[in-house]
Parts: structure tokens; C-alpha cells; sequence
């Protein structure tokens, strides 16, 4: 198979054996995971095969100036190829781990953020890595029929990590019937003949599961994705069949009217890319998406631009959408529901729309990953600072004070970046750290802390002359 080869071609790979990479001694560990364990035997040997992130060769990636995107995707998708070579903030490189939630544990600290393991199998070895993602791809459903990773998701969360789409309206769509209900307002302020949404009914359990107005129905039990938990139904019998198949879910469901289609339309936002897509399925299935279908790339037109952009809207702003519908017999159009960054990607220009998905990645980290400055001293200077850009909020975190001379240091960097705002963006003159307004500032990281002015500089600026003061007494006697 394909991927399979992809997958284990180091050609294709990424990156070489670090020292986050360990062979844990024991069996791997189960539940809640922290950042690494104690005494990891380290592996010396050559890079073995790897999940699509070890070479042989030197890594293709600046250490020392690298930020970490973790793609949570399955591994048909190999996507190191998609950044490699890009460039943020003139000469940081992007080192790429790529992971399904399936193997991705991690633990999240107040302070410093979120350490992830990935657990990967080399040689018949189980192989852990340990690393601080700085951005995150989501391409995998947080929730499915019989998975759900939101305890992952609170994690990047809690540590604040940004991420495409942000995961505050990833948190979001954990819920079909709550999507649905935003869809709802959406057509309330635009209209049924702007933004058809097809018609619905919502049970929170089977118990009020007794009638329905119009046969066949579809019913859509429960959160699935990919056709699952759907059924079309032809009768009143039917229908109570499956309010008792409810009943043992306890899942909540919904009910729609089945539209006898001509096709399905799948109209996509990535970025600022629109697409529209019709697919009809060949295999016989009333769910084009299940079994054999013929796909065609359509014209986009007005009406297709404005529900891609109203339901980018939803949940503080969505980087990526996909509105699905469907194309009646009738000559209506059905919106029938919309998807986020794990939206499904279409035909031939699959590769394109994952070059989208990778330059709105790296602008978004262009916004949200800017190198923290950080304070080292040296021995040599003897309390003279200087500044280090290697990101490393880790060491300094963003809520320990920080001196005066460190806050005037700060404060002529943030002037600096300021001034050389090389997108024109606001969110870049707001200096390291700091977030933009709106959409993942929101929820994001919380910002360094600003260096004070006013009255409590003038206060420092003393103190430090305080000091001053006293020092050269102690040497040359009261001045
Ligand atoms: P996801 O896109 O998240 O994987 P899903 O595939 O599980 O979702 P839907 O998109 O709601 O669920 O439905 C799957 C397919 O079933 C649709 O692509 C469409 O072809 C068909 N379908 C869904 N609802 C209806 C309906 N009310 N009438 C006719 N066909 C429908």
C-alpha cells in the first residue's frame, strides 16, 4: 500500500533521533501521562522507522530556531512535506510531529504549558517521544462513533496551545445537534431562501420519540461521523423500531425529512480559498459519502461563498469549513450540516487544498508562535543580560515577574518588532507573546506580562538608584 510505503520511506521523513525520543524501561504507561519518565534509557542506535518524523540524515530543521507543529492526523497524510523548506519570522523553521489522537498522550501545566507524548512503534519497540507543541493542526474528529478525544483537547486547552481551528470551537463541535442549533440562528438572521438549513427535530432521548410528521425520515442517532448512526426510514414501524434501538443507546438523536437528491454539495472555506464540490453516489447508497461516489469540482457562485462564510463565523471564527448539502430532485438545496478543520478533503485537488491548509497554518503561527523573549545571565557579564530568542517560555514563564532592567529590555524588543511588522498585521506589532484580540487570543496562552509603566516604573527607576547609591558607597564611601 501506498501510505504504508510513504510512511516508513525515510525519504519522506523528517527530523533524526533527539534527545526527547526514549525507549521507556518499562512497559508504556496507562492513563494520565506526564512529560517523560524518570529515568529513560535513551536510544543511541541509528534512527530506526519511524511515524514519519526520523531520518537518517541531519534534521531539515534549524534546532536552536524551530518552532513545533503537531498534525493530529492518521498516516495517509504525510504532512513534514507541507512545511518543509517554509520559513517563519524570516529564518525559523518548522519541525513537524504528526500523531493520531490514538497516540498521543500528554499532561498540561498552569505554568508551562503542554508536554506531549507520542508513542510510536520501531522495530517492534515501543518508542515515546516527548515534546512542547508551540501550534496545532487538527485534521482527526475530536469525537466519532465509538472515540472521544476531548480529554486530549482540554489539555491543549489548559496549556494553551493555538491551534487550527482554535480549540474553542473544536470544544464546539463535539455535539452535532449544537453545530445544528448555531445553524438554526444562522438561518433565523438570514432567511430560509438565503441559508436553506434542511428541517429537524431533536430528542434528547427515545422517550418522546413517538411520532413523526412525513415518511421516509432519516434519523441520526448519536455524534458519528462517516455515514455511522444514520438510518432512512420508511414507516410508522420503522420508525418505532428505532426509537427502542434509542432507548439502549442513550444517545440523544435527531429527525430530518429524506431528500430525494440529485447529488450532494460540499462547499469549502480554507483560509480565504472557497471550493464547491458535487458528489453522487454510484455504489446505490442513499449516503453519497458511504460506498463508491463520482465527484466533480463545481463553480462556486454567490450563494455558496455566503454560507461558507457565515458558518466561518460560528464559534468565534472557524479557519477552515465545509457546508454540506444536498441537491434536491425538487431543484431545492438542503443544508444539512458543517464541518470544521477535520472536514473531509475531495478529489483532485487534495494536494492543493493541503498547501492551503499549510500557508494558513504557518500564518496563523506567524501570529501566535512569536519567539518569546527570554533573560539568561551570563557568568562573564556578571549580571548583564541578553536576550535569547528560542522561544523558551518554559524557563521564564509568562507569569514570573520580571526586574526592571529585564522589563526596560523587554519593552525595547516589543518597540523593535513594532517597528519591523513585516505583515503589516496587528497582531505582530503587539510584540512577543502577546495575542491578538479576538478568536485564539481569547482562549489562548495568557500574554508575558507588560512591561509597567507610569507610576510603578518611576518607583523601580528609584529603587534601582537606591541601589546604585548604596553600591558605589560600599566602594568609594557615602556619596
Ligand atoms: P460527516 O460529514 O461528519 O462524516 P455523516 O456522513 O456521518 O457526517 P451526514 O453528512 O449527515 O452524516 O450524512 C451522510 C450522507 O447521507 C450525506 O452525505 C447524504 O448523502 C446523505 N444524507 C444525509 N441526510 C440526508 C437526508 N436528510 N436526505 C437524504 N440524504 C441524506
Amino acid at each position: 500500500m501506498n501510505f504504508l510505503k510513504r510512511r516508513f520511506s525515510s525519504g519522506d521523513l523528517q527530523g533524526e533521533l533527539r534527545d526527547e525520543d526514549f525507549i521507556p524501561p518499562v512497559a508504556p504507561r496507562k492513563g494520565p501521562s506526564p512529560s517523560a519518565p524518570s529515568s529513560p534509557s535513551k536510544t543511541t542506535s541509528a534512527p530506526g522507522i519511524g511515524r514519519g518524523f526520523f531520518s537518517a540524515n541531519k534534521p531539515t530543521y534549524n534546532r536552536d530556531r524551530c518552532k513545533t507543529l503537531l498534525v493530529i492526523d492518521d498516516c495517509h497524510t504525510d504532512w513534514s512535506k507541507y512545511f518543509r523548506g517554509k520559513k517563519i519570522f524570516g529564518d525559523w523553521d518548522i519541525r513537524v510531529e504528526q500523531a493520531e489522537f490514538a497516540e498521543i498522550n500528554l499532561a498540561a501545566y498552569t505554568d508551562s504549558g503542554c508536554m506531549v507524548d507520542i508513542q510510536v512503534n520501531r522495530n517492534g519497540t515501543k518508542v515515546v517521544r516527548s515534546f512542547k507543541p508551540d501550534f496545532l493542526l487538527v485534521r482527526q474528529h475530536v469525537r466519532d462513533a465509538h472515540e472521544d478525544w476531548r480529554n486530549l483537547l482540554l489539555g491543549f486547552q489548559y496549556g494553551g496551545v493555538p491551534s487550527v481551528n482554535a480549540l474553542h470551537s473544536q470544544y464546539q463541535f463535539l455535539d452535532k445537534p449544537w453545530v445544528f442549533a448555531h445553524l438554526i440562528m444562522i438561518q433565523k438572521r438570514l432567511g430560509k431562501e438565503m441559508f436553506p438549513l434542511i428541517e429537524q427535530a431533536y430528542y434528547p432521548n427515545h422517550k418522546e420519540m413517538l411520532i413523526t410528521p412525513k415518511f421516509p425520515v432519516v434519523v441520526k442517532i448519536g455524534h458519528a461521523h462517516s455515514g455511522l448512526g444514520k438510518v432512512r426510514l420508511g414507516s410508522h414501524y420503522d420508525f418505532q423500531d428505532i426509537a427502542g434501538v434509542v432507548a439502549v443507546t442513550s444517545c440523544y438523536s435527531t429527525t430530518e425529512p429524506y431528500i430525494d437528491s440529485k447529488y450532494d454539495l460540499h462547499i469549502q472555506k480554507i483560509g480565504n480559498k472557497y471550493k464547491a464540490f458535487m458528489r453522487k453516489s454510484i455504489s446505490g447508497n442513499w449516503k453519497a459519502n458511504t460506498g463508491s461516489a463520482m465527484l466533480e469540482q463545481i463553480a462556486m457562485n454567490e450563494r455558496f461563498k455566503i454560507w461558507a462564510d457565515e458558518c466561518a463565523e460560528m464559534f468565534g471564527g472557524l479557519d477552515m469549513v465545509a457546508v454540506e448539502a444536498i441537491q434536491g430532485k425538487d431543484g431545492k438545496e438542503y443544508i444539512i450540516e458543517v464541518n470544521g478543520s477535520s472536514m473531509t478533503l475531495l478529489g483532485e485537488t487534495q494536494e492543493e487544498d493541503r498547501r492551503h491548509i499549510a500557508e494558513l497554518v504557518l500564518g496563523k503561527m506567524q501570529i501566535y508562535c512569536r519567539p518569546t523573549p527570554t533573560m539568561s545571565k551570563t557568568s562573564s557579564t556578571g549580571g548583564l543580560m541578553h536576550y535569547a530568542m528560542n522561544g523558551s517560555q518554559d524557563r521564564m514563564g509568562p507569569n514570573q515577574p520580571m526586574s526592571q532592567q529585564q522589563q526596560q529590555m523587554q519593552q525595547n524588543q516589543m518597540s523593535q518588532m513594532a517597528g519591523n511588522n513585516p505583515q503589516g498585521n496587528p497582531a505582530n506589532a503587539r510584540g512577543p507573546g502577546m495575542m491578538p484580540i479576538g478568536g485564539q487570543g481569547q482562549t489562548g496562552p495568557s500574554p508575558m506580562p507588560l512591561p509597567q509603566v507610569g507610576r510603578n516604573q518611576s518607583m523601580d527607576e528609584e529603587d534601582t538608584m537606591k541601589n546604585l547609591r548604596k553600591t558605589f558607597a560600599g566602594i568609594f564611601g557615602d556619596m
